[in-house]
């Protein structure tokens, strides 16, 4: 077994330009920098949480974490083999690329991206086992597939194998796709808003069936949420940690109890007032940000990206960029805000008083 991080990912970032092509003469084109210079790890049957707004970078961190988006700069490592050496330059790899992408799966929001509707489910499961296992008889793939069926308490097998998708209830329908994405026994699912589009008494009943079966196929999870309970939830009973996301960044990361009790950032703070259950305000339900607004992310705010809606922001937030302040011995949790560190010229920094434009100009 490998003394590396099942993925580890070092200084990231990716971008998108539109626009400006040859024959688009009207318009300038435009760069989105949907991920930007993030770190992480993710250890052996781990789960990590990523948390944030809706086009905060979530999915294309997810993607990119497991081979399926290629970052413009920084590196991603699957036990310790870049992802991207592997797939360019087979001869130098000391993992082959379709081993690395038969390890990470992932399970979309729309399940239809995994499941062909025009198929039976028989046979949307049994084409990636004949790809991937070409020397499984037929009789054993079709076990594999009832085992799987029977695991996620699908019961008997053949009445869902002759369905087609349509024929599925919501919950059912996830249930097919996590055995579509454990058929090939991952190391690691992306799970991408899974959980999102099943009615809310559905989703803690799938939480708890992913997990059960993460102990079983010693899987880790990337698991991308736009709702801090489901995050709350997830990582509370896994023992694992949370990564909240601003405008293409990780803003902070840190075990749930950091998290959820102890919050360095004040977006994270936000983000539990926005969340029901979760915030206990004592009577005072002032709103936590300065302003409602995204700022566009083809024309990031200087300094601090967060500064034109942090209730907490200072002068020196408007032309500083905060780097990862390190909360942990270890340099794994961390946060991208001055006010973790005692020391930081911040807190000698003229507050921003009410009223004056902390936008960038
Ligand atoms: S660095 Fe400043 S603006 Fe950014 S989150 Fe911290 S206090 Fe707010």
């Amino acid at each position: 077994m490998s003394s590396e991080p099942m993925l580890s990912i070092d200084d990231v970032s990716v971008a998108f330009t539109d626009g400006g092509g040859l024959f688009d003469i009207f318009s300038d084109s435009e760069t989105v920098r949907a991920v930007n210079d993030v770190s992480l790890t993710l250890g052996e049957q781990e789960t990590l949480t990523l948390i944030g707004e809706s086009g905060c970078g979530k999915s294309t961190l997810g993607k990119t974490a497991i081979g399926a988006q290629q970052p413009t700069s920084g590196t991603v490592r699957y036990r310790g083999q870049d992802i991207w050496k592997a797939r360019n330059d087979a001869g130098s790899a000391s993992i082959p690329f379709d081993e690395i992408r038969s390890a990470l799966q992932i399970i979309h929001q729309d399940p239809g991206s995994a499941l062909n509707p025009n198929q039976r489910l028989r046979t949307s499961l049994m084409i990636p086992l004949k790809q991937w296992y070409p020397d499984l008889s037929r009789e054993e793939r079709v076990e594999r597939i009832h085992t799987l069926f029977e695991q996620v308490g699908m019961s008997p097998p053949d009445d869902y194998l002759n369905r087609y998708p349509h024929q599925l209830s919501g919950g059912e329908t996830q249930r097919a796709v996590l055995v579509r994405a454990l058929l090939l026994n991952p190391d690691v699912i992306l799970a991408d808003e899974a959980i999102s589009a099943l009615d809310v008494s559905l989703r803690v009943e799938m939480m708890d069936l992913m997990l059960e079966l993460q102990e079983l196929f010693q899987t880790s999870y990337l698991f991308i949420s736009h709702d801090l309970s489901n995050a709350r939830y997830i990582a509370e009973k896994s023992g694992g940690r949370i990564a909240v996301m601003y405008l293409g960044e990780i803003v902070e990361i840190g075990s749930v109890d950091e998290i959820m009790e102890n919050p360095q950032h004040p977006y994270t703070k936000a983000l539990q007032w926005a969340t029901a259950n979760l915030y206990d305000d004592g009577g005072d339900a002032t709103f936590p940000l300065r302003k409602i607004d995204v700022p566009d992310p083809t024309d990031l705010p200087s300094g601090c990206h967060f500064h034109p809606r942090c209730p907490e922001a200072r002068e020196v937030c408007q032309r500083q960029h905060p780097e990862r302040i390190y909360i942990d011995d270890e340099e794994t949790n961390y946060a991208r805000c001055f006010r973790a560190d005692e020391q930081h010229e911040y807190w000698n920094s003229p507050e921003i008083t009410s009223g004056s434009s902390v936008d960038s100009s």
